[in-house]
């Protein structure tokens, strides 16, 4: 680390309590440098990091875009977390149905499973199979009519909030200050340091850092915007996806579908006792505070389930909860389901860079997101 970070108050202050603010925070806080997170909330994942999937997972379709540095990274993340968080982080097993209407052929799928398995290090955990028609029945309801395979694997589930709040325990721990009902309010760049202002309790308050991390997700670009001089940000697009809840078991684990719609992947989890099920992708435009699930996607969500689990009596009303979250994906005109989920690392300026703004990531990615940010700072 460069001396001019050191004389600061903090060497690293970090915007943002979820996944990529705690993991940086506890890494940082591990290399014995001075870090203080600012939360704008009362708690910790109050944003993107308490609604995802919560898959701890390489990816397998992300190999249809040939995305094998992201697929490899996330299962090593995966294998690293299976080890570190067993009570957190757990392996399960995996079914994708094959019907005659399914646009992914088996041929495809035992491609792309060979492939996930050879990234995954042929362990046992990356292991697939086909199961015999004679397990059909055993597939929690699942249509078998025009059914023509099913493939089973495994990959890994967590509870993002909880995994979010270990870390942010372990920062801790490791020496990191953390304040939550603490907005940042602006940055001001100067040569050395930025000098940062937050607000907590309704009083201001001034601190200085060396380096300011934006880990904000959604508000990225809020944080772009309040700093001074100004620069650049990432155009992004904010893609809400969206879960619901529902009464029922899946007991024999996570059904990977493809929706009857527009052929997307839509997962159906065993969650708490109940059904999760996601996600969406719909271009969002407002506050990042404010997004909500539309009619329209808890819709296509029931369809997708009522497709698959016809058996199923389950409609609107049954619905026990629902909530969005917010991707942050680089602008372009590709479906936002083809786009990379490749993180970014934005810096104010190359030559002296004091904001350095991760744009996207994954929760799985959550330590080797940390772990180059570190690299890169090493070399600020
Ligand atoms: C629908 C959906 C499903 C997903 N499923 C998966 C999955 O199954 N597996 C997977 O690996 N990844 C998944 N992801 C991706 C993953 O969830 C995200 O990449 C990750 O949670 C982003 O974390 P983050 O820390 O960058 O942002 P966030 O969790 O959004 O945290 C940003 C924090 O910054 C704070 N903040 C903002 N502005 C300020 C301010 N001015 N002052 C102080 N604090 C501020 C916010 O309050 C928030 O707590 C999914 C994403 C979505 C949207």
């Amino acid at each position: 680390m460069p001396d001019n970070l050191t004389k600061a108050d903090y060497d690293l202050v970090i915007i943002g309590a979820g996944i990529n603010g705690a993991a940086i925070a506890s890494e940082a806080s591990k290399d014995k440098l001075r870090v203080l997170l600012l939360e704008q909330f009362d708690r910790p994942a109050q944003g993107t990091s308490s609604k995802s999937s919560k898959l701890i997972h390489g990816g397998l379709r992300y190999l249809e875009h040939f995305e094998l540095g992201l697929v490899y990274e996330c299962l090593s993340d995966r294998k690293r977390l299976l080890k570190k968080y067993p009570g957190l982080v757990k392996l399960k097993k995996f079914y994708i149905p094959v019907y005659q209407s399914t646009t992914r052929s088996s041929m495809l799928i035992r491609t792309g499973l060979s492939l996930y398995a050879l990234l995954g290090g042929l362990i046992k955990s990356s292991r697939f199979k086909r199961l015999s028609r004679s397990q059909w029945d055993t597939l929690d309801g699942l249509k078998t009519s025009e059914l023509k395979n099913v493939f089973h694997y495994f990959d890994a589930q967590t509870d993002d909030a909880k995994l979010t709040t270990r870390l942010l325990e372990e920062a801790t721990t490791a020496g990191a200050s953390i304040q939550y009902d603490s907005e940042l309010i602006n940055c001001h760049i100067n040569e050395t340091d930025v000098q940062i202002c937050y607000q907590k309790d309704n009083a201001s308050h001034k601190v200085s850092a060396g380096l300011v991390i934006n880990a904000a997700g959604p508000w990225v670009n809020h944080i772009v915007q309040r700093c001074q001089p100004a620069f650049d940000p990432v155009e992004i697009d904010l893609v809400s996806g969206t879960h619901i809840e529902i009464p029922g078991k899946l007991n024999k684990g996570i059904f990977y579908l493809e929706a009857p719609q527009d052929q997307r992947a839509v997962f159906a989890m065993p969650w708490k006792g109940h059904i999760l099920l996601g996600t969406t992708e719909r271009i969002y435009e407002g506050d990042p505070g404010k997004v909500k699930p539309s009619d329209d996607e808890i819709n296509y969500l029931l369809e997708v389930y009522l497709h698959y689990f016809p058996d199923a009596q389950i409609s609107k009303k049954d619905i026990l909860a629902s909530w969005a979250g917010l991707r942050v994906l680089p602008k372009n005109k590709a479906n936002p389901f083809k786009r990379s989920r490749e993180t970014i690392f934005h810096k104010n300026n190359h030559e002296n860079p004091r904001v350095i703004s991760i744009y996207g990531g994954k929760l799985t990615s959550h330590y080797s997101t940390a772990r180059k940010l570190l690299k890169l700072i090493s070399q600020v």
